[in-house]
């Protein structure tokens, strides 16, 4: 199903993000991490791409096995900033080959010390959205978008007009980054659609259950923290089994309150782990009903 039909069916969504296998040898346990959790039957899951290109055919495979041998409508990321034109215009082939209704489209993070771009790369997310539509029109594209901004973006308003252009060269509906404070989400919300911006946006929830996420994951994306947050971390943080109670409980919270304040879409972002995904959605059993 494409994901744009299920997105315009009045009710709430809950979708889930995996991430495919560095190397081939812990491919099993991704497996397993992905067959728990279609088994939890999200909306949809999607499948992230490796930055460098270098997962792409799991990225595919985990996302036709999604599909085909869970019954779970699936989503295929794709990147552009690593590869030549001609190497992603390949790798549409092959996910068009592989019967991918659903794709994300990409720029990808610009690698340290390369030099970018060069003559025969795509710049901007934008032009792969183009491109998609040229090589496989029946594919529902999706896209990126930054509550906080993209970190490259000058501004909050430049990085929304780049949003547009993507949405008017053909994206579909867009998952937003991780962000901790609903307020920024609702502030995003109202400037995307003074912009024009009309398609469903998907709010992108990261619970955080392992101190080590927050240098990774927050400061990499340099989103802003509440102190309510960095308390919850500094209490528990050395204590796994009590920060992962309440990393899930914290967006629990957030999803209730986004939800109470009308948002439908909610993507969370699972780290591969079936028990974080679980639990949330345990705990929004009578809401998501
Ligand atoms: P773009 O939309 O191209 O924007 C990138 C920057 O360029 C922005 O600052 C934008 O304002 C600016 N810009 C756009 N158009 C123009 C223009 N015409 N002129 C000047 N500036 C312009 N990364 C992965 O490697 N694999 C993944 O699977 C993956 N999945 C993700 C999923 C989600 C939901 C999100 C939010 C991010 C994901 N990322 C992933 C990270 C993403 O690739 C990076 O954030 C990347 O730096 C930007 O990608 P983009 O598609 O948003 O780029």
């Amino acid at each position: 199903m494409k994901i744009r039909d299920i997105l315009k069916e009045d009710r709430i969504t809950l979708s889930m993000e995996v991430f495919p296998p560095k190397k081939a040898t812990a491919m099993e346990k991704v497996n397993e991490s992905v067959r728990e959790i279609a088994r939890l039957k999200p909306d949809f899951m999607s499948v992230t791409y490796g930055a460098g290109g270098g997962t792409s055919k799991y990225t595919v495979q985990i996302a036709k096995d999604i599909k085909e041998a869970h019954g779970v409508n699936a989503v295929a990321h794709l990147t552009c900033v690593s590869s030549t034109r001609e190497t992603v215009e390949k790798q549409l082939h092959f996910m068009k080959d592989a019967g991918i209704e659903n794709v994300l489209a990409l720029r990808g993070d610009i690698p340290d010390e390369t030099e970018f771009p060069l003559p025969n790369q795509f710049h901007y997310a934008a032009e792969l959205v183009k491109k998609i539509k040229e090589i496989a029109p029946e594919m529902c594209i999706g896209g990126a978008c930054y509550p906080e901004g993209h970190p490259e973006a000058a501004s909050k308003a430049e990085d929304i007009k780049h949003i547009k252009e993507k949405v008017d060269a053909g994206c579909e509906f867009l998952t937003t980054q991780m962000f901790f404070d609903n307020s920024i989400f609702f502030n995003y919300l109202y400037r995307m659609r003074e912009a024009g911006i009309s398609v469903p946006i998907i709010a992108g929830i990261m619970p955080i259950t392992k101190k080590v996420q927050i240098e990774r994951s927050i400061q990499l994306s340099g989103c802003c923290v509440p102190a309510r947050f960095k308390a919850i971390v500094d209490w528990f943080g050395d204590e796994p089994a009590k920060m992962k109670q309440a990393g899930i409980a914290y967006a629990t919270d957030q999803i209730i309150d986004l939800l109470a304040n009308g948002v439908k879409h909610i993507h969370i972002y699972t780290m591969n782990d079936p028990e974080v995904a679980a639990g949330i959605q345990k705990n929004l059993s009578e809401i998501l009903r």
